[in-house]
């Protein structure tokens, strides 16, 4: 069965001498590897467009649930060039593309993470993202994932604290937190920023600058919070540049 989407590619990985497998988070069938031929040899037919970030409108064929579906076709709609040629805004795109990966179950028919990612392109293509626009497209990506820690109230009883527990993902009161350990003491500041974030949107976070405490703060907790859920630490976190 042929099946045709628009796909950025998330990942390439080598197969043999000359072909590739290729890791798409396409608009309608969420993140999908497909296999493609011999893209490597000169005069591919796929040419450049199987680059990292590159959207493409593309063509897969295999059965429905064939786990590598073969590439057939794969048309530049836009390259993202300024965003790859970056180091500062590919490490950018790439902390995102990680969590996309470790985070998203492979077949996800839900568009948001397409046009999340989609997005988040285009914003580093006109600056090279400032650290509070990353967070801010994490905590949508953790929301979108079903993976979005609860910071503005107890996530038990609703009642008021400021201690968030990783194990639990939230952020829980005095009362509900008896016997729980390891918690981060979460200032006022950093808790308005979350809720601010999940407010704003992409244009109005690129014109605040909110005090630099609040974005590690939140930052850290955001990063610790990825590491509990994912089991893993981000390979991108060695090059972090802040
Ligand atoms: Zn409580």
């Amino acid at each position: 069965m042929l099946q045709r989407t628009e796909g950025i590619v998330l990942r390439t990985s080598t197969f043999g001498e000359a072909d590739l497998i290729v890791t798409y988070l396409t608009s309608d069938h969420g993140i999908v590897k497909t296999f493609a031929k011999s893209p490597r040899k000169i005069k591919s037919r796929f040419g450049s467009s199987l680059e990292p970030l590159t959207c493409s409108r593309i063509a897969f064929w295999g059965k429905e649930d064939a786990a590598l579906p073969r590439l057939t076709q794969s048309d530049i709609i836009h390259s993202f060039d300024a965003v790859r040629s970056s180091l500062h805004g590919f490490l950018r795109a790439c902390e995102v593309i990680e969590l996309i990966l470790h985070l998203l179950p492979e077949r996800d028919t839900s568009r948001n993470a397409y046009r999340l990612l989609m997005a988040l392109l285009q914003s580093l293509e006109h600056e090279c993202g400032n650290q509070l626009l990353i967070l801010f497209y994490k905590i949508r990506l953790l929301k979108i994932a079903g993976y979005l820690p609860k910071i503005d109230g107890c996530g038990r009883c609703g009642g008021v604290g400021a201690a968030f527990y990783l194990s639990h993902g939230t952020v829980l009161c005095e009362r509900c937190s008896a016997g729980s350990g390891g918690s981060f003491l979460l200032s006022y500041g950093a808790i308005s920023l979350f809720t601010n974030l999940m407010e704003w949107t992409s244009s109005k976070i690129a014109r605040i600058r909110p005090s630099e405490r609040q974005l590690l703060e939140l930052s850290r907790l955001i990063d610790e919070h990825v590491r509990q859920v994912t089991d893993r630490n981000p390979r991108t976190a060695a090059f972090r540049i802040l």
